[in-house]
């Protein structure tokens, strides 16, 4: 029997599913690759949408099984204990496997930065778990807020802080004000007494975006009824408060941090060069430096643009290109063709700002820009999600819809 040569991605997020169901398609007419898919989770999780699955309990994962249907590819559903870089093999729970090719598509996890209290005291947002936690969370507070007879008692029960101003605190803080405000209805608690209060070290908001939408969503936010406090970071965490650099001290049970992410320590264990908060440092082909058989994309490599000679941010728009890429790239070394480095193409920004709205742009051709805010922003930003969705469909060809 002959023995087969194996393509291994891990992680089935947005860099890895892509990859993987374009792997599938490259090497359809070359039965002696399989390509190997792994994931702690059976399901592809919609992580740009993670802030509206924490306040709504929204929808926002597809089973891999369905996604990869009748592909070349065997999902194991499990978790990646070690990658051995020079030995080509991924370790997982329940065993291991060799590798020809490896993409490596870990994403990120949060970083805490050793903050005293914090891991302990917040709630993280990096998860559908995270997620459904602070959904359930947030549902049962609201209920005791309305039944807490002592209104001082009930204000420190009801002021929210998120830490960290970047996009993900943001477009939460805007889910949640639209959700206290239906949830006050709902339960009688007078709406005044909700506070959300967002605190980052930037002197504005989203401060990688252009500074006139910063502004634009600064203005969003205080109309919503949400407060910032730009300039502080949080510096130290008890059940009940949090502690800002500024001395100043928030009375808190709830305390959501998005302040900051790191790649998982897999990485670094694997012998792999890293960089900047842990990702692996890529070739301008996505391969790993001193490995050209393993490739890194996503949130967890540190890609360079090379205009800017900046780090791509971590995105989901730059993890779907990079997977792409990535594949091509193996395909082309297998099959003898010629490499393609990677140029990230920026398609535009869009934040929503709860339900109904949202602020963004797009590009358009011969650098120009078309803008967007509004309840049309938020429909273009359903559009993106969309896309997502149909272009897995496309790909993966098969995809049965039940
Ligand atoms: C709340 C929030 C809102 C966001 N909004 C936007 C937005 O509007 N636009 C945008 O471009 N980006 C947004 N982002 C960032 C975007 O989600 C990430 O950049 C993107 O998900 C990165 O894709 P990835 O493929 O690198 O990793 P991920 O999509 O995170 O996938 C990584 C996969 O690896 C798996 N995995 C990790 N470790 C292991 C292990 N040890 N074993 C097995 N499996 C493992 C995980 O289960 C996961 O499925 C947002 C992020 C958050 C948290």
């Amino acid at each position: 029997m002959e023995v087969k040569k194996n393509i291994v991605v891990i992680g089935a997020g947005y860099g890895g599913i892509t990859a993987a169901l374009r792997l599938a398609r490259l090497f359809r007419q070359h039965p002696e690759y399989q390509i190997h898919l792994i994931d702690r989770n059976p399901y592809h999780t919609l992580k740009t949408q993670l802030h509206e699955a924490a306040v709504r309990k929204t929808e926002i994962s597809i089973p891999i099984d369905r996604i990869i249907q009748r592909q070349n590819i065997v999902f194991h559903p499990g978790e990646v204990t070690r990658i051995d870089s020079n030995e080509r093999i991924v370790h997982m729970e329940s065993g291991s496997l060799s590798f020809n090719y490896l993409i490596i598509a870990l994403g990120s996890q949060v970083n805490f930065y050793n903050i005293p209290g914090l891991q302990e005291n917040s709630f993280p947002l990096q998860t559908l778990r995270d997620a459904h936690l602070i959904c359930d969370y947030i549902g049962q507070l609201c209920m005791r807020a309305a039944s807490e007879p002592v209104e001082e008692r009930r204000r420190d029960m009801l002021r929210f802080v998120i830490g960290g101003g970047g996009l993900s605190g943001v477009e939460f803080a805007a889910e949640l004000a639209d959700h206290a405000a239906q949830c006050t209805r709902n339960s009688r608690v007078d709406p005044r007494e909700v506070e959300i209060i967002i605190v980052g070290p930037g002197s504005r908001v989203v401060p990688r975006m252009d500074e006139s939408f910063a502004t634009r969503i600064h203005k969003k936010l205080l109309e919503k009824g949400v407060k910032i406090i730009p300039r502080s970071k949080i510096i130290g965490r008890t059940p009940d408060a949090a502690t800002l650099s500024s001395g100043e001290v928030l009375k808190t049970k709830t305390l959501i941090w998005t302040g900051g992410i790191r790649v998982s320590e897999l990485a670094r264990e694997s012998g792999l060069k890293i960089g900047e908060s842990g990702r692996i440092v890529v070739d301008e082909f996505l391969r790993a430096e001193g490995y050209p058989f393993i490739y890194a994309i996503g949130d967890s490599a540190l890609a360079i643009n090379p205009y800017t000679k900046e780090p791509v941010p971590a995105a989901a728009q730059f993890a779907l290109q990079q997977g792409r890429l990535a594949a091509y790239n193996i395909y082309t070394d297998i099959s003898g063709g010629v490499r393609k480095p990677y140029h990230p193409k920026v398609l535009g920004e869009v934040v929503s700002l709860g339900r109904h709205l949202a602020v963004g742009w797009l590009a358009l051709p011969f650098l120009k820009k078309i803008t967007f805010v509004g309840f049309l922003g938020s429909l273009l930003k359903t559009a993106i999600q969309e896309k997502h969705i149909f272009l897995l469909r496309k790909e993966s060809r098969k995809w049965i819809t039940y």
